[in-house]
């Protein structure tokens, strides 16, 4: 099958394995992961390739990612000219891999590459999708682990896709799988949601997921807010929902309170002062009102995110191919 926006990486026959690296201000991880994965590499004893995609990280990612790439040919690199963020990295990194199973890590070491094997051998048993689900987690903040496995499970109920609860992007996947990824056209980017929409034999392996090995998390809260706010918009129009029920209940409110304004007025003729009822009445509709156009707002943001139709990356320089036929529309390369 053709993909729709006709750009396809040339396929090498005999390349089985890509795996996609992200990376922000990894230089301490770098040498490290690249040791561990080419020893999994060498253990599964397939042609392979890894995908470096430098996001604008400030430190000296970019040089050590350069070094490897010029020891040995199997790593190719994408270098953003600015953070665009993580789940674009990974997407751009999925736009250019060549290999039947795809594999998604971070560079932070926290998902051990060791368990590729176990992903890569459930795979052969007939997946399209295996995915590595969380056992525990060490080594995280109190606040950052409640609030990912609120936000996992209120996603899950307001989705009508089934998002896997404890899931992060480490994974690997068919190639089948990365064509349906690269021809969403969408740029505010939600991959696990994305490849649980595309359906196929899905399934998981569960892990303990480590400490950062080194360096500092590139996700903030703000980030991560987006991110969230990403995942349900994009997922969900629950949120739309609850504004209009919101609205339904406070008219009727409305109404009830009308016909006892009414009846006091006409009727039992004691209408008192009620400063109180006033303004509680105009705060509460106010807020309700609020909260709605907001709503509507973060909705309204991602489409003219999508109609602007702007690049969703810049590289400024890397070594896999560039002609035309082998970059998607989306991407700008210099
Ligand atoms: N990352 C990225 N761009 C960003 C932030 C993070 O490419 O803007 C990469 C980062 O280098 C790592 C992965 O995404 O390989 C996951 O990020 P991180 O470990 O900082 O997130 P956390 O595990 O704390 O959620
Ligand atoms: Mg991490």
């Amino acid at each position: 099958m053709k993909p729709m926006n006709s750009f396809m990486p040339t396929v090498q026959e005999s390349l089985q394995l890509s795996v996609v690296i992200p990376i922000y201000n990894e230089e301490k991880n770098i040498f490290n992961l690249y040791d561990r994965l080419t020893g999994v590499m060498q253990t599964l004893g397939e042609p392979y390739e890894f995908i470096f995609v430098n996001d604008g990280s400030r430190d000296n990612s970019l040089a050590l990612i350069k070094t490897l790439s010029q020891r040995d040919e199997k790593v190719r690199f994408i270098n953003f000219s600015r953070n665009f963020g993580h789940q674009i990295a990974v997407s751009a990194g999925l736009d250019h891999t060549r290999g039947k199973a795809i594999v998604i890590i971070d560079a932070d070491l926290q998902d051990p590459p060791e368990l590729i094997i176990d992903l890569y051998k459930k795979m052969q048993e007939g997946f399209e999708v295996v995915y590595a689900r969380r056992r525990k987690r060490v080594g995280e903040s109190y606040l950052k682990l409640l609030t990912a496995k609120w936000f996992y499970r209120i996603l899950a109920n307001i989705t009508s896709v089934e998002i896997p609860v404890d899931t992060g992007d480490f994974r690997i996947m068919s190639d089948k799988i990365v064509q349906v990824l690269r021809n969403m056209p969408e740029r505010n980017k939600f991959l696990r949601g994305q490849i649980s929409w595309a359906g196929f034999k899905q399934i998981f392996v569960e892990y303990d997921r480590a400490e950062r090995a080194e360096g500092e998390t590139g996700y903030t809260y703000r980030k991560m807010i987006r991110f969230a706010l990403d995942g349900i918009t994009s997922f969900s129009d629950f949120p739309l929902k609850v504004a209009t029920m919101s609205g339904f209940v406070v008219s009727g409110i409305a109404f009830l309170v009308m016909l006892y304004a009414l009846y006091s007025r006409f009727v039992s003729h004691d209408t008192v002062p009620g400063w109180t009822s006033t303004i509680l009445s105009v705060l509460f509709l106010g807020g309700i009102q609020l909260i709605s156009i907001g709503i509507i707002g973060e909705y309204i943001s991602r489409i003219s995110n999508n109609v602007r139709g702007r690049p969703l990356y810049i590289i400024s320089d890397t070594n896999v191919e560039t002609k035309p036929d082998t970059m998607p529309q989306h991407a700008q390369v210099f």
